[in-house]
């Protein structure tokens, strides 16, 4: 089993049903198991800023998937919720990104892990840092590392809903 750590965000439509919907999903995927998933933290946008606030969440999965089969996974859950692509760094009803595939590291036209942007990011990192309270490995470490400088605050990242465990929730529809 493969240990891989999600980062899910959106900030369209019901943003608390859309990722209720992505970790269902999942969920119902026989090939994975969801571990863990974070609390749910809101965060003004980053980059284009002109846009409505996020919510975010980490997730914490085990999967037989490889890493390229999981990156397909990812982007059939967003099409599934109707995303669609206009520019990047857009607003969006999901984005599932991978941010960790075990230890790997990995670099092929359409994969790069760790997520290359992972480490800049407080709303990545503050609730892959909530699920992983003892950092395993290089990569997680430097996840803490990076934290342990960071002002959550200063970087707009607060705390929306503690501890959703989301894929214990009721499912919708
Ligand atoms: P960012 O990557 O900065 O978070 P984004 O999530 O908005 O931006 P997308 O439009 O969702 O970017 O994805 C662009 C491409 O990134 C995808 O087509 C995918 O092939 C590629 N990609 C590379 N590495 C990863 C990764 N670790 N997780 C998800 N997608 C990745
Ligand atoms: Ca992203
Ligand atoms: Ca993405």
């Amino acid at each position: 089993m493969n240990n891989v750590y999600l980062s899910i965000g959106t900030n369209m439509g019901d943003r608390f049903e859309n990722l209720q919907h992505a970790v269902k999903l999942l969920t119902e995927n026989k090939e994975i198991e969801v571990v863990h998933t974070s609390s749910v933290y809101e965060t003004a946008a980053v980059g284009y800023t002109d846009q409505a606030d996020f919510l975010n969440i980490a997730v914490h999965i085990k999967t037989s998937y490889s890493s390229s089969e999981m990156l397909k996974i990812c982007q059939w859950i967003e099409s599934e919720l109707g995303r669609v692509r206009e520019f990047r760094w857009g607003p969006r009803i999901i984005d599932l990104d991978i941010l960790l595939y075990n230890h790997e590291d990995i670099e092929t036209e359409s994969l790069i892990v760790p997520h290359p942007r992972m480490y800049e990011r407080a709303f990545v990192l503050v609730p892959l840092i909530e699920i992983t309270p003892t950092p395993v490995g290089e990569q997680l470490q430097r996840a803490h590392d990076i934290m342990q400088q960071m002002d959550c605050k200063e970087e707009g990242v607060t705390l929306w809903r503690a501890s959703a465990e989301l894929k214990m929730m009721q499912p919708v529809n």
